[in-house]
């Protein structure tokens, strides 16, 4: 169970801006408030974007995304940080400094390594996948689905709740201290996510929910455990209770009814 906190923990979103509300730190923002959570962020890059799809990305200066984090952290005292789009080598290197050498280098991450989007839009460049690889052993859980894990990997998407084993069992060996590879791409009556940390692996089941409003499903699972975490004795407790929300906003996203794409997910 969350444990009640006499204000809510401040989170910090460092990812990217989707204007349909359904992604990126407009999710984060949405999840934290629906969490109890005081949601803070920094913008890495402005998508143009809708249920549709993106058309275009413009990439913030790495210096203003320096001064955005710098000025904030100067004055408010954030708990944990969520990472999403990150878009470039030099924006990964700069966020990657900031949390070892900079004003971030005690806070709690959660890093969702955003590579692709679902309608298939490059939200990380090709050539900033090892500069993500090195960004693994500062987090402390990543949250990768099967295309992530796999470019991480440098290995082919797996297909069977085995291969999730064995590729958790690599992120571990590549330096990630906790995993939560997310199943959603793989076939069946339920969704399995796989936990796996130092301890073991452990499946994480929910049933799968029929429908479309999936926009946005791994940045909110991310913010959930960002927001959460503050309310928990550990991470897995955190990633459960985040997991469970999440389903439940899976079945409510079809009532939105927004736009002509995938819609987000509702809570
Ligand atoms: N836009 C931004 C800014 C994102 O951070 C993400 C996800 O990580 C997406 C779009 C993609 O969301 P989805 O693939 O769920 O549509």
């Amino acid at each position: 169970m969350a444990a009640p906190l006499p204000r809510p923990p401040v989170v910090l979103s460092i990812a990217g801006s989707d204007p349909s509300g359904g992604a990126g730190i407009q999710a984060d923002l949405k999840t934290c408030s629906a969490l109890g959570a005081y949601g803070t962020c920094v913008i890495t890059a402005l998508t143009a974007q809708s249920t549709r799809g993106v058309t275009h990305v413009h990439e913030v200066p790495t210096e203003i995304v320096r001064a955005q984090v710098e000025t904030l952290v100067a004055d408010v005292h954030v708990e944990v940080v969520k990472l999403g789009m990150l878009a470039s080598v030099a924006i990964v290197e700069m966020v990657h400094e900031l949390l070892v050498t900079g004003p971030l280098a005690t806070v709690p991450v959660v890093l969702d390594p955003v590579m692709v989007s679902t309608s298939g839009s490059r939200l990380l460049a090709p050539d900033a996948v090892a500069a993500v690889r090195a960004l693994l052993p500062r987090a402390d859980v990543i949250t990768p689905n099967l295309p992530e894990a796999a470019v991480l990997l440098g290995e082919d998407t797996v297909g069977t709740v085995d291969g999730l084993r064995g590729q958790a069992q690599r992120l571990l060996d590549l330096g990630a201290r906790r995993v939560l590879l997310t199943g959603g791409h793989l076939e069946g009556d339920a969704s399995v996510d796989l936990w796996a940390d130092a301890g073991g692996s452990v499946p994480i089941e929910a049933p799968r929910i029929a429908t479309s409003s999936t926009h946005g499903t791994g940045c909110t699972l991310s913010s959930a455990i960002a927001a959460l975490r503050p309310r928990h004795e550990d991470w897995l407790s955190a990633v459960l209770e985040a997991k469970a929300w999440l389903t439940e906003a899976l079945r409510h996203g079809d009532s939105l009814d927004i736009g002509g794409g995938p819609g987000p997910v509702h809570h």
